[in-house]
């Protein structure tokens, strides 16, 4: 894994583009793309046909995936998207920092 600095269930901050400064959840990363699906962000209307009688056409609202380089994991002591330092604890297991004030970066548990 090269990209660990940012997980499914993140809180990330947009760094540029259309959505910039604005944050939202992971919902999936593309790796092979190097994009990432986030919550409410960067959607795109899909207009829909309908493929029979009975089904009606309509527009889908739908997140486009976003650039992982935009992507900041959000520090909610900084309030801002910021570079993590990933460190090990005593039992060898990885916790990611935030690298301005050291606070962990957390992962929003599944419900
Ligand atoms: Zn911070």
């Amino acid at each position: 894994m090269t990209l660990a600095r940012i997980k499914t269930g993140d809180t990330v901050q947009v760094q540029g583009g259309r959505e910039k400064g604005k944050t939202g959840t992971i919902l999936g990363i593309l790796m092979k793309k190097e994009r990432a699906l986030v919550e409410g962000l960067n959607k795109v209307k899909r207009h829909l046909r309908p493929r029979s009688q009975k089904e009606q056409g309509g527009v889908l609202e739908k997140e486009a995936p976003l650039s992982l380089a935009l992507l900041m994991p959000y520090c909610t002591k900084c309030n801002r998207g910021v570079r993590v330092k990933v460190k090990r604890d005593k039992e060898g297991k990885k916790d990611r920092l935030c690298a301005r004030c050291g606070q962990a970066i957390e992962v929003k548990k599944k419900k």
